[in-house]
């Protein structure tokens, strides 16, 4: 029988006298048919896969059949020897807790890898970011979140969703909403529903072009009542302004919520050339 089924989850838990732990969000998978699908999607068969958060292994067990090999961190001591209990060798498991993994000297560094996870969702920014901004090779980023979260990376300009964020992500990846999850897929059931998004990179990684890019984003959207043009008083000369508004022909009233990845990019290349 798999892992990820309720009677399989709560039998794991009742054996070992534990419960779900709130402060890790801990929601586990219990729909087989879900967790089978998400793995497949994720994983290449010659690859790695690096899950953080294995929990009991719903999906664990599944990205161990879809990949070459499978690395897990868990930050739970419980829920770390139950899973060497179910699985022995057959994952490599650290009992880390993911924030804190020095991802530059990991053996697989220098190997092309995916990320599966169904993420806890207090910490879900922090381990994306963490992910987002390391040097890993990776091929593609699949993640179970918070409905609301995926929201906010795949926004539009326009959308109330859009924020420095979603356009950072979006230069960076190509953003794809996998598949809608309804909470009941979860054992205990949070309150809200939940999305698999996935991370594609889509561009070779330039730090210093990003650094800049990055600052002249998160100034626009600074303070999201403001106008572009008094976010960008704060750090721009009004000669500097001008010439840009000018150059693009802006309005003069247009806010960064107005704005798309492409019209951003238009804006560094007048400021800071190509
Ligand atoms: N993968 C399992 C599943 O889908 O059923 C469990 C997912 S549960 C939403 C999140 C898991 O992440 C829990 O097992 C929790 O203990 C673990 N976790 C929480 N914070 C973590 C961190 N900072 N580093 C590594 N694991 C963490």
């Amino acid at each position: 029988m798999p892992v990820a089924t309720l009677s399989h989850v709560k039998r794991v838990l009742d054996e070992h006298d534990m419960h779900a732990k709130k402060k890790f969000g801990q929601n586990f998978l219990i729909d087989a048919n879900v967790v089978d699908k998400i793995a497949k999607n994720a994983c290449d068969k010659e690859l790695l896969t690096i899950e953080i958060g294995p929990g009991i292994g719903s999906l664990s067990e599944m990205l161990m059949k879809y990949s070459r090999a499978v690395v897990c961190y868990e930050i739970d001591e419980d829920m770390f020897s139950i899973l060497k209990e179910e699985f022995n060798d057959d994952i490599e498991l650290y009992l880390e807790d993911f924030l804190k993994v020095d991802l530059d000297n990991v053996s697989y560094r220098n190997e092309k890898i995916n990320v599966c996870s169904n993420l806890p969702y207090y910490v879900t920014t922090p381990i994306l970011f963490k992910l987002f901004e390391s040097d890993l090779m990776i091929n593609k980023i699949t993640v179970m979140v918070q409905k609301e979260v995926a929201d906010r990376f795949k926004a539009e300009k326009g959308s109330e969703d859009y924020n420095a964020l979603s356009v950072i992500v979006q230069y960076l990846f190509d953003v794809k909403l996998e598949m809608n999850v309804s909470k009941s897929v979860f054992y205990p059931m949070p309150k809200v529903d939940s999305a698999v998004i996935s991370f594609t990179p889509k561009v070779d990684r330039n730090r210093e072009f990003e650094k800049v890019f990055f600052e002249l984003v998160k100034n626009s959207f600074k303070q999201r009542r403001k106008t572009l043009h008094n976010n960008l008083k704060e750090f721009l000369s009004e000669e500097e302004i001008s010439n840009l508004f000018n150059k693009l022909a802006l309005k003069d009233k247009i806010r960064a919520q107005e704005l798309s990845l492409a019209d951003f990019l238009a804006i560094y290349e007048v400021l800071y050339g190509r």
